[in-house]
């Protein structure tokens, strides 16, 4: 997608700080940290969000959670971590590209809303 973040950071035309990549899956580190670690993961594809996942296009979405375990062991989150992903506006998706939050390295608060 021409006009997407996230599809520019993935074909590296906008750096970011990368700690995963495969054939389908991209992760990279969240340029205003909310934790120790918070760590975006992206499908390749484009996606806009949860609310787009289909029959069709949902084992990029298998991939990146056998991929989100890798990366929380590699950064060390023996204690835990949240995912999270922000589907639409009233959840405060800024970013039109689905992506995975994974946020840890502390104790999180348990506020969801
Ligand atoms: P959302 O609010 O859509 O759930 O999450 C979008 C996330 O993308 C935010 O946490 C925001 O800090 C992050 N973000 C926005 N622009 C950039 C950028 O250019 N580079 C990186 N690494 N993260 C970004
Ligand atoms: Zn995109």
């Amino acid at each position: 997608m021409a006009d997407c973040l996230f599809c520019k950071i993935i074909a590296g035309d906008i750096p970011s700080s990368k700690v995963y990549e495969d054939d389908y899956v991209y992760a990279f580190r969240d340029i205003a940290p909310q934790a120790p670690v918070h760590i975006l993961v992206v499908p390749k594809e484009h996606i806009a969000s949860v609310g787009e996942i289909t029959a069709e296009n949902s084992a990029v979405a298998a991939r990146i959670f056998e991929v989100i375990p890798k990366i929380a062991g590699a950064e060390g989150l023996t204690g835990g971590y949240r995912v999270v992903s922000n589907c639409g506006a009233d959840a405060g998706q800024t970013v039109g590209h689905l992506h995975f939050h994974i946020l840890g390295g502390k104790k999180l608060s348990l506020e969801m809303a």
